[in-house]
């Protein structure tokens, strides 16, 4: 299996070359936020919950991001998953080690992408035009920065020391990214 998780600060474009990952590769996909997007219009009880979270910038807690997977994260996947801003937490990481292990399994490979933050900014502002997203406003990115800062980037350490992590340069094109994210891919 091909594992990877890709990671990065929230507009660092993971949702934009998740789907080129997707494709070429035939992995299966699963992105937290879409998944508790999707709770929320269903209005489900973790729905309910995640969006007071999400609203605020906050990430959402390690217990009902479990319930989430739980829900949602089947025991078949031939050819591999590809996780989207997941895990988020140190302890996410234990719970993404247990599900991979689960199916005689690992990380393959972590892809950070580093993209300043002043970019990132002017990005989801932009995308705030057609995204619709509730948390797509200046005063929530700001929020969604610290707990990134506080919170996920203690993940990177955490699988430096599986050496699995690699770093990309997240600034450029589409296609410039997707090929430096190809050519890590290739070169493992
Ligand atoms: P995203 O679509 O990945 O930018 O996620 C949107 C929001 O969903 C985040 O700001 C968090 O509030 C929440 N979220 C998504 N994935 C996770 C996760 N793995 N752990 C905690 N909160 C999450």
């Amino acid at each position: 299996m091909l594992n990877i998780a890709l990671f990065g600060p929230p507009g660092c474009g993971k949702g934009t070359q998740s789907k080129m990952l997707v494709e070429k590769y035939g992995l299966t996909y699963i992105s937290t936020g879409d998944l508790l997007r999707k709770e929320i219009a269903a209005n489900t009880e973790l729905g309910i919950k995640a969006k007071i979270i999400i609203d605020k910038g906050g990430l959402v807690g390690d217990d009902l991001v479990v319930k989430l997977i739980e829900k949602h994260v089947e025991n078949n996947h031939a050819q591999g998953i590809l996780f989207d801003g997941f895990p988020r937490t140190h302890v996410q990481c234990y719970i993404l080690d247990g599900i991979l292990a689960d199916m005689k399994s690992s990380l393959t490979v972590m892809i950070n992408l580093e993209v300043p933050e002043n970019i990132l900014m002017q990005r989801m502002l932009e995308r705030s035009k057609i995204s619709g997203r509730s948390d797509d406003n200046e005063t929530v990115i700001k929020m969604r920065f610290k707990e990134y800062q506080e919170k996920t980037l203690p993940v990177v350490e955490f699988y430096q020391r599986q050496n699995k992590v690699h770093t990309i340069n997240g600034v450029g094109t589409v296609e410039e990214i997707a090929q430096r994210i190809q050519n890590v891919i290739e070169s493992i």
